[in-house]
């Protein structure tokens, strides 16, 4: 059996980032944002001057792209010729383009594998998408956050980020394959009104709570 795996999901800049990493720290688990994986590739594919919508150039891609994914201390990273990718990954053409890399099957598979991976050898608290509908199914550590429209655009301009985040919400609910939506069995934690640490704190005690 694998170790423990915590399942976040939600929308952008609902704050799950900062919450699965504090509560990865927490519990001394690897965090691993998948976010980060699916960005990578996207920045990759628009190096390359390949157009993220033309599918089959971006397939025939993925066989050979020299991305790998490792860590840093507890924190997963995703590298490019053995260099850690930093701000490639939030660049506005990234953001722009991220959703439509996000709907391909063939990238999703390939990621899926590399985020299960992880998960053999070690506890992981990881961030996403689709970590409890897809990633681990099986998994009873699943929590949905979200936060109001306004909160959440708020959160990412102080950031300084600009992001659509609405448009990116709606491209990645509607796809086809591994849509954002809330897993059933996951528990929604709607953070508009809460602070952080609350946020953590809930969270680990129902993951503690599970584990006893
Ligand atoms: O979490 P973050 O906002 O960095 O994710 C960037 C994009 O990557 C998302 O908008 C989505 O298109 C894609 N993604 C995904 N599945 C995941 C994580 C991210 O489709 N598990």
């Amino acid at each position: 059996m694998n170790p423990p795996a915590i399942a976040i999901d939600g929308p952008a800049a609902s704050g799950k980032s900062t919450v699965a990493k504090l509560i990865a720290k927490e519990l001394g688990y690897t965090f691993i944002n998948t976010g980060a994986m699916y960005r990578a590739v996207t920045w990759y594919t628009l190096q390359q001057g390949i157009n993220p919508a033309d599918t089959e150039a971006v397939k025939a891609l993925l066989p050979t792209i020299p991305l790998s994914f490792g860590k840093d201390g507890s924190v997963s990273t995703v590298l490019f010729e053995g260099r850690v990718l930093t701000s490639e990954l939030t660049e506005k053409s990234t953001n722009d383009n991220v959703s439509a890399i996000a709907s391909i099957p063939e990238v999703r598979a390939l990621l899926v594998a590399k985020q299960r991976e992880y998960n053999t050898k070690e506890a992981v608290v990881m961030e996403g998408r689709d970590i409890g509908t897809v990633v681990f199914p099986d998994t009873p550590f699943k929590y949905f956050v979200t936060a109001s429209e306004e909160v959440r655009a708020a959160r990412r301009a102080a950031e300084g980020i600009t992001d659509s985040i609405a448009e990116r919400d709606k491209k990645d609910s509607q796809r086809a394959c591994a849509p954002l939506k809330q897993a059933e069995d996951a528990m929604l934690v709607d953070t508009s009104d809460m602070t952080i640490e609350q946020v953590v704190a809930f969270i680990v005690a129902d993951i503690n709570k599970k584990l006893a």
